[in-house]
C-alpha cells in the first residue's frame, strides 16, 4: 500500500497511555481529567434523551447551542458570528482542525506551522496536498521564561505562496499564551499578505497569573481572517465526548462545512442539548483558571521541594514542563519510558511536539506532565517521583 502518510506512527498520547496501563503507572502524560464533569452536566445528557433528542441533529449543530457559543464569543471578546452561518459544532476540536484545514488549502500552497506543535497539524496539512513550512520557536535560556513565537523568522517564512498561518494560544505543548505584541504582530502580517489564521483556542478558559485569553475574535481584524476553535472537552472535563466548534466568517465556515458534512456529517444530539443548556445556565469556565491555577501552583511546588525534576513556569493550558537536565542524561523519549516502566509515572517528551526527534535541538531534557487531576492523583505521583 501507498501510504499517504509515510512519517506518521501511532500519537504519542496513545503510545504512552498504553504503556502507562501496562505499567499501572500514574498518567500524567496525555491531557485528560482525572475527574467528573458537574453532575448537572451529565444529568442533561440524560434528561436530553429521555426527551427524545436522539436523531439527527442540523448539519452545523444543535440550533441552540449555536445560540449559546455566538453569545459566549459576544460576551468575552466583542465579536458577533451568526449562529446560523458562521459557527459549527465539530467531532472535538480535533474534527474542526482537520476538517478547516483540509478545506482551506490544497496543492501548491504553504502553511506555516509554529515549531513545537500539537501533533495533527502536520499530517492535517501533508492531508490537504499543501507544503508545510515549519518555523521554530526561541526556547526558554531560564526555567522563569518561556517558549516565544520569533515573528521576524515568521515573517521571513512568509512567501507569496503561504495560504494558512496555525497558531494556538494557550499553546500545547509549551503553555506560552499570546501577548497584545503577539496579536499586534499578527495583525500587521494579515494585513499585509491577507493569509488566514487556524487559531486553536482549546485552552481559552486556562489562562494563569490573571491574564487575559487573546482570542483572534477579540480583534475585528484578525476576525476577518481567522477560524477560531474550541472544545467542550477542555471547559467541562469531558475530553472523551469529543465535542468543540469551529467559528469563523461566512465565506471561509461555507468551505469548512462542505467537508465537515462529508466527514462526520453532524455530532451527537443528546450531548449538543445537554451543553445548550448548560452553558446558559452556569458559565462554568468563568472559575477555570484559577481551579487550574491551583493545581499547577500544587504541582509546581512539589516537583520542586521534593523531587529533582525543575518545573518551568505554565502560563495556561493544564500541562507544565519540568527538566531533568540535571538528573539524567537520556534523551527526552527514554527518560518517559524509563520513568513509565522503573517510576511508574507517565509523561510526554517534548521532543515528539517536533518535525522529527532529531528537530529539538534545544536540549533542555523537557517533558510534559499534566495537572488536571485529584490532589491523591498528584500526591501519589510524587510520592513515586521522591524515590528518583
Ligand atoms: N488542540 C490542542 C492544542 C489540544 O491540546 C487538543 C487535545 N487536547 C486538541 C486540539 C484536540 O481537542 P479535542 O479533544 O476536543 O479533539
Ligand atoms: N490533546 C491531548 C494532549 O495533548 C491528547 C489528545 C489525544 O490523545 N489525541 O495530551
Amino acid at each position: 500500500i501507498r501510504s499517504k502518510l509515510p512519517s506518521v506512527g501511532t500519537t504519542i498520547f496513545s503510545i504512552m497511555s498504553q504503556l502507562s496501563i501496562q505499567n499501572k503507572a500514574i498518567n500524567l502524560g496525555q491531557g485528560f481529567p482525572d475527574f467528573n464533569p458537574d453532575k448537572k452536566l451529565i444529568e442533561l445528557v440524560n434528561q436530553a434523551m429521555l426527551e427524545g433528542y436522539n436523531q439527527y441533529p442540523q448539519l452545523a449543530g444543535f440550533h441552540d447551542l449555536l445560540i449559546a457559543i455566538s453569545e459566549k464569543i459576544e460576551n468575552l471578546y466583542g465579536h458577533r458570528y451568526s449562529p446560523e452561518t458562521e459557527i459549527t459544532i465539530t467531532s472535538g476540536a480535533t474534527e474542526a482542525l482537520m476538517s478547516s484545514i483540509l478545506a482551506l488549502c490544497g496543492t501548491g500552497d504553504e502553511v506555516i506551522i509554529i515549531e513545537p506543535f500539537y501533533d495533527l497539524y502536520l499530517p492535517a496539512v501533508q492531508l490537504a496536498g499543501a507544503t508545510p513550512v515549519v518555523v521554530a520557536m526561541d526556547p526558554p535560556t531560564h526555567p522563569n521564561e518561556n517558549y516565544k513565537i520569533n515573528w521576524e523568522k515568521i515573517r521571513d517564512a512568509l512567501s507569496s505562496r503561504t495560504r494558512l498561518l496555525i497558531i494556538n494560544t494557550p499553546h500545547n505543548p509549551t503553555t506560552m499564551v499570546f501577548k497584545n505584541d503577539d496579536l499586534n504582530e499578527l495583525e500587521s502580517i494579515v494585513n499585509q499578505y491577507g493569509i488566514n489564521i487556524i487559531s486553536d483556542e482549546v485552552y481559552e478558559h486556562i489562562v494563569f497569573n490573571g491574564n487575559p485569553h487573546l482570542s483572534m475574535s477579540s480583534r475585528p481584524a484578525l476576525a476577518e481572517k481567522s477560524v477560531v476553535i474550541s472544545s467542550f472537552g477542555k471547559t467541562y472535563h469531558v475530553t472523551g465526548w469529543k465535542i468543540g466548534y469551529c467559528a469563523a466568517p461566512k465565506a471561509l465556515m461555507t468551505e469548512i462545512r462542505k467537508v465537515h458534512q462529508f466527514a462526520v456529517f453532524t455530532v451527537s444530539t443528546p450531548m449538543q442539548v445537554a451543553l445548550s443548556r448548560f452553558m446558559g445556565d452556569a458559565n462554568t469556565y468563568a472559575n477555570l483558571s484559577s481551579f487550574y491555577e491551583e493545581k499547577k501552583d500544587y504541582l509546581s511546588n512539589q516537583l520542586r521541594i521534593n523531587t529533582p525534576l525543575a518545573p518551568y513556569s505554565s502560563e495556561g493550558s493544564f500541562f507544565l514542563l519540568a527538566s531533568y537536565a540535571d538528573y539524567s542524561d537520556l534523551n527526552e523519549y527514554d527518560f518517559c519510558h524509563w520513568l513509565t516502566t522503573k517510576h511508574r509515572v507517565t509523561a510526554i517528551p517534548l521532543s515528539a511536539f517536533y518535525c522529527s526527534p532529531t528537530a529539538n535541538t534545544s536540549n533542555n531534557k523537557l517533558i510534559r506532565l499534566c495537572f488536571a487531576k485529584n490532589t491523591n492523583t498528584l500526591d501519589e505521583a510524587i510520592a513515586r517521583l521522591k524515590c528518583l
